[in-house]
């Protein structure tokens, strides 16, 4: 290999992309390089093109969760089962740096994802530190970043269909408690909310309905396994979306609903959704798109519920999710969920093209 430049896509401000040339990236100690393979483009893209995330330090190269082929590296690099991971392995890694493992967050609360000293590549990692970004032909892999090599039978089409929706609906579900026989409502049929529709049936769920838009994506729900799927475009009004539900539910609502819909407004209405006793994830608020008035009294106190948030998602829930998929593609063929490949050219495109939710899941392949 050993070119001087490679070209990446930076997003140098909300709403400006370049593409250009940068001297290629060599391997810190203790850290490595990729070629990429592919990266994929999801709603947080759209997001950070419209300046809609707090505290990102443009310039950056977008594309957090990517497939590249390990080209150099300096020191010894190995899986979590301690095997070395040699030169031309094909992998992924957990796009998250610089959780401190030291601070209140960390080592009190044991909540990682809210460390706030956490970077996560093609987000909030500035161009400045290195390609920090899969919209490039190389990747930088910095020190004490975790490579996960894709697991035999699991190509990068298969994991990029999953995308980053693939470990965040795992860990929704975890958050869910999921049970044998539930019936599940997942609000949102975008990456997240179909994972997440995959990830209730794996873990033991009777029934999972999907409420959601467009067509393309509620049939994809279908295929995966989703027992009825409602059209929001074609359903407008919110109270008949609850009697969609608690018609399925012989009245009572669902078990478990998981918003991974990114409209403030499917929060009280999946609490609607929810019987008695139920259990509501919050995983599709990424930005802050506003206020809704609840009603404390019949959404939560009397109703008895469980409101939990998720954020991001850890190491672990890359691992296993990576592991479920490699067990149980055949059944759900994540690849199948990949709409079209972009060049690095055609990066504004694709931005608009999930903007626009013409595709379900967009690849850059440099
Ligand atoms: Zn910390
Ligand atoms: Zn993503």
């Amino acid at each position: 290999m050993s070119r001087d430049t490679v070209e990446a896509v930076f997003m140098t401000a909300p709403g400006r992309l370049e593409r250009r040339g940068v001297p290629a990236p060599r391997p810190r100690e203790g850290g490595a390089v990729l070629k990429t393979v592919a990266s994929e483009v999801c709603g947080t893209d759209v997001h950070l093109f419209h300046g809609r995330l707090p505290g990102v330090p443009y310039p950056i190269v977008p594309g957090h969760v990517s497939v590249g082929r390990l080209v150099e590296k300096s020191g010894r690099l190995a899986d979590v089962e301690g095997r070395e991971i040699q030169i031309g392995a094909l992998v992924t890694f957990y796009d998250v740096y610089g959780t401190c493992g030291a601070c209140w967050h960390c080592l009190v609360a044991k909540a990682g994802t809210r460390c706030p000293h956490r970077r996560v590549y093609g987000i909030t990692a500035p161009a400045s530190d290195g390609i920090l970004g899969g919209w490039a032909e190389s990747i930088e892999i910095l020190p004490g970043v975790r490579l996960v090599p894709l697991p035999e039978g699991v190509a990068p089409e298969d994991f990029l269909g999953g995308g980053c929706g693939l470990p965040t609906g795992f860990h929704a579900v975890e958050r869910a408690g999921v049970r044998m026989g539930d019936t599940v409502v997942v609000q949102g049929s975008g990456p997240v909310g179909l994972n997440a529709a995959i990830f209730a049936q794996l873990s033991g769920a009777l029934r999972v309905l999907v409420v959601g838009a467009p067509k393309a994506r509620l049939d994809a729900a279908r295929r995966l396994g989703a027992e009825d799927v409602l059209d929001v475009s074609e359903v407008p009004d919110p109270a008949a979306r609850v009697r969609w539900v608690r018609e399925r539910t012989s009245g009572r609502g669902a078990d478990v609903v998981i918003e991974a819909s990114g409209n403030p407004r499917a929060v009280p209405e999946g609490l609607e959704m929810l019987r008695d006793d139920g259990r509501c994830v919050v995983v599709g608020q990424y930005t802050d798109a506003g206020d809704v008035a609840l009603n404390p009294h019949r959404h939560v106190n009397r109703r008895h519920a469980t409101v939990l948030g998720c954020w991001g998602y850890e190491f672990t829930h890359l691992h296993r999710a990576l592991e479920m998929m490699r067990r149980h593609d055949a059944r759900f063929r994540w690849r199948e969920l990949v709409t079209r490949e972009y060049a690095l050219g055609e990066a504004e495109r694709a931005l608009r093209d999930m903007e626009h939710l013409s595709v379900v899941k967009a690849l850059i392949r440099p």
